[in-house]
């Protein structure tokens, strides 16, 4: 059921207003779940973005004029009224991802965290003291706001998005302009209301909505921006680096992922399986941390694969708190995944379970994939180096550690990784020798608590980290300050 409080068309919040695109133009919003539409959303466009940087653009002195603590302070209220207000979030989240409401509640949580996290940075926003080789000469770094900061993210787990770039963002002293995910308009609205209501000075978090090429992009370019933080696909990142390079403007890249779990033939195989379901297939595979790939030692293969499959086909897909995993985002989507899974098959990968939409009446009218699990493909196949952002993974068959970590490796991504052994040393070296910026042992693969840094390499992103305090470095400028002091003392 639709919340009473959403309006029938989400709007901007520019300036602490909600205001409609300039252009009156809207898309529809419908439920991953159902097909029928939510709500209209203005649909901005390059007038919109202006107008929101220049009200940024007005804001931030007074607020960067403020000592940290205070604003760590407004960010804390904000942080505590999102909690006041958790299960409205987690309702809208539910509603507009298809997730359940519980899991809705775990990412409002993580969301809160973030906030609450990011507002004791407030009293810790140290630069450092240094020595000079010059006598009577003080020398010390301190952080400086960048300015206006641009935040584009994904609607995969669309609060915990927000934020991870916006509590950040404030705590260093910019104003912010985020281009809302397109299939997550309301969260984005929820959060602008919650920031007004929390006492944030207008025009300090603007939420513009829109899609990426009228909304997006025009932030990007934009000349007052000073830095870009996206969250999104390694090719719209490409597009977006290129963009920012032109003005030589900061830009943070979180992308995605091709994550591989691996299982020695030492694991403990019930809890294999238990971690891979839950990384393959949690939100519906909609994470850019999941689990695609998972590389099994020839000892335990097909053991590993008969209960992975056995297990697989008793999920239970759909929107309540009892489901395992819901729909994917949008048709559009569903089908790029259901083409990639035939391609597959017709080059001779076997389909063990799912590879189909599912019917019927709970389902048939949704964006529902069935949890799929493919193998006989090889490393270099298009579907083993293509991120589908779904409930889809391969399995590939190794001889020994070497040649696990060597496929593991093997991929243009570099995001997440983990391995299941109980070997100290195996552990040891895949900590060391897995090209990921986040590595697991015994465990999922993941992504961040709210004190880590996250992030990774190679496509996955452009080196930068967020959250953790190295979510600092993104929103920050360092400068260096030398004084001068007369040896002389009257
Ligand atoms: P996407 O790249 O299509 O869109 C992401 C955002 O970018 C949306 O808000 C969209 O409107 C905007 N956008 C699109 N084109 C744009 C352009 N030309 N200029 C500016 N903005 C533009 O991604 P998606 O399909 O919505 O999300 C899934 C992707 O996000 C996956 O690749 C996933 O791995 C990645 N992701 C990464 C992380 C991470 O932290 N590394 C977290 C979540 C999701």
């Amino acid at each position: 059921m639709l919340p009473q409080f959403l309006p029938n068309t989400i709007p901007n919040w520019i300036g602490g207003a909600q205001v409609e695109a300039q252009s009156g133009e809207v898309f529809q919003k419908v439920s991953p779940h159902s097909g029928v539409q939510l709500y209209r959303v203005a649909s901005s466009g390059i007038s919109d973005i202006q107008r929101a940087v220049q009200i940024a653009t007005h804001a931030q002195p007074d607020w960067a004029g403020m000592t940290p603590v205070r604003r760590g302070e407004l960010l804390l209220n904000l942080a505590q009224v999102m909690r006041d207000y958790r299960d409205d979030i987690a309702a809208v989240v539910a509603l507009e991802t298809g997730m359940s409401f519980c899991a809705a509640q775990a990412e409002t949580a993580v969301a809160i965290a973030q906030g609450e996290f990011m507002a004791g940075e407030g009293r810790r926003l140290y630069g450092r003291t240094a020595t000079s080789a010059t006598p009577h000469k003080y020398a010390s770094l301190v952080r400086q706001p960048v300015g206006v900061a641009g935040l584009i993210i994904a609607a995969n787990t669309p609060i915990a998005n927000i934020a991870w770039k916006v509590f950040p963002a404030l705590i260093c002293g910019n104003a912010a302009v985020v281009k809302a995910a397109e299939d997550a308009p309301a969260t984005a609205w929820l959060f602008g209301r919650l920031a007004r209501q929390a006492g944030l000075a207008p025009g300090v978090l603007n939420i513009v909505q829109g899609l990426g090429e009228q909304a997006g992009a025009p932030l990007v370019a934009h000349p007052d921006v000073g830095v870009v933080s996206f969250t999104g696909s390694t090719e719209v990142g490409r597009v977006i680096a290129t963009v920012a390079a032109q003005r030589l403007a900061k830009v943070s890249l979180e992308l995605g992922g091709k994550n591989p779990l691996i299982v020695c033939d030492d694991a403990d195989l019930e809890k294999a399986v238990d971690w891979s379901l839950l990384a393959a297939f949690s939100n519906a595979g909609q994470r850019c941390a999941a689990a695609s790939r998972i590389i099994v030692f020839d000892a335990v293969y097909g053991q590993f694969r008969d209960q992975l499959v056995e297990r697989t086909r008793k999920l239970r897909l759909g929107p309540e708190d009892g489901d395992d995993l819901g729909p994917v985002i949008n048709e559009r989507q569903l089908n790029h995944m259901l083409s990639a899974v035939e391609d597959a098959r017709k080059k001779g990968a076997a389909i063990l379970t799912g590879g189909t939409r599912l019917g019927g009446a709970a389902h048939g009218k949704g964006f529902y994939m069935a949890p799929t699990i493919i193998e006989q493909v090889a490393p270099r196949d298009a579907i083993s180096l293509q991120e589908l952002f779904g409930p889809i993974t391969c399995l590939y068959r190794v001889k020994n550690f070497d040649q696990a970590l060597c496929m593991a490796n093997d991929s243009p991504y570099g995001l997440t990784a983990s391995i299941h052994t109980r070997n100290i040393d195996r552990a040891m070296e895949f900590t060391r020798r897995i090209q990921a910026g986040v590595a697991v042992v015994n465990g999922g693969t993941h992504g961040s608590e709210p004190h880590m840094p996250f992030g990774g390499t190679k496509m996955s992103g452009n080196g930068t980290r967020e959250p953790g305090r190295e979510a600092l470095e993104v929103y920050s400028d360092l400068k260096a300050v030398y004084i001068n002091v007369s040896a002389e003392i009257h």
